[in-house]
């Protein structure tokens, strides 16, 4: 395994990685780093304990100190890569966050485990080991931010938890960025969208907006919709039927929420494909938004984060559609 002489920082979260036994995880950041004696005297590390949570656990308020950790260590030219250790569960969500949030062109990697410490063949060495390797690798700048599990290297924008197997995350519709061949990186694309330095967004807020996403089925009733506009919830994310699509019993509450200042955005439960505009619904006279190539879980963060721009839908959806 190649690893350059670089300095780089862990900021550690909880997880599988660092959970020995079902209750809860107990070990820290730096003992997960003294397993891998590779790595010892090889290069500088400094690690940070975040949380130590599973990751359905994980807060809004934990991504914004770990993107404000990010930036901050941006502007520290000794550090040279950022590695996130995290549950794998909402290992997705939290990356996409930092992909949109911090400033940063170094790499930033956040790496999981599929199986604990000591179980047998136990992943969690290994991927951390192979994001540090990543995250000083000077080809690996500016991509954005990073997952790296199962020797795949994957845009945080694509990647999704797939299954509950080792190889669970899965860049679905567009692919993995690279892979890890003999120890190095080895990267083959870049992802289009914008992301950290680029995007329209900041972590520089006291909270996210609350956007709940509601998911649809035979049967779905007006009265969920209801429920979640009388919360004090700022928009919705429907994660719709096939290509988002929703009951003609739900448009009425759906053009409700809307008409009541609620952001209404259609994205779909098949978890592929691209849910596009005014496809079976007029979402441009209902004032709805859609989502693209974003799963429910994805959507509902890049709309949080638009609504701390803006509350128009058409300019949210521009935003959808460069993001
Ligand atoms: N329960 C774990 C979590 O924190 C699952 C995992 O890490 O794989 O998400």
């Amino acid at each position: 395994m190649e690893i350059q002489n670089s300095n780089i920082l862990v900021l550690a979260t909880g997880g599988s990685i660092a959970q020995t036994s079902p209750d809860a995880p107990t070990l820290t950041g730096k003992s997960l780093l003294d397993a891998i004696p590779e790595l010892q005297n090889k290069t500088a590390i400094a690690v940070e304990q975040i949380s130590q949570v599973s990751s359905p656990d994980i807060t809004s308020d934990n991504w914004l100190s770990l993107a404000h950790r990010i930036n901050m260590a941006d502007a520290d030219e000794k550090v040279h890569g950022i590695v996130v250790t995290h549950g794998t569960d909402t290992l997705e969500e939290t990356a996409f966050f930092l992909h949109l949030t911090v400033k940063t062109a170094k790499p930033v990697v956040v790496v999981g485990a599929m199986r604990r410490p000591y179980s047998l063949g136990a992943d969690g060495a290994a991927n951390l080991r192979d994001g540090i390797v990543v995250a000083g690798w000077p080809e690996a700048r500016g991509r954005g931010v990073l997952v790296v599990l199962n020797s795949e290297i994957h845009s945080a924008r694509d990647v999704a938890k797939t299954t509950f197997n080792l190889d669970a995350f899965k860049s679905r519709d567009f692919g993995i960025l690279g892979q890890m061949v003999g120890g190095r990186p080895c990267f083959y694309r870049r992802i289009e969208r914008r992301h950290t330095l680029d995007t329209a967004f900041s972590s520089d807020l006291p909270r996210l907006p609350r956007v709940a996403i509601v998911y649809s089925h035979v049967g779905v009733t007006p009265d969920v919709l209801e429920a979640v506009a009388s919360s004090g919830y700022e928009g919705v994310v429907w994660a719709g039927t096939g290509s988002g699509s929703l009951p003609l019993a739900i448009t009425p509450a759906a053009s409700a929420l809307v008409k009541n200042g609620l952001a209404f955005l259609r994205s779909s439960r098949v978890n592929s494909g691209h849910v596009k505009r005014n496809d079976e619904v007029d979402d441009d006279a209902l004032g709805f938004i859609t989502g693209g190539s974003l799963n429910p879980q994805k959507a509902r963060i890049l709309l949080m984060l638009s609504l701390t721009q803006t509350r128009d839908p058409v300019k949210i959806q521009e935003l959808f559609d460069t993001h």
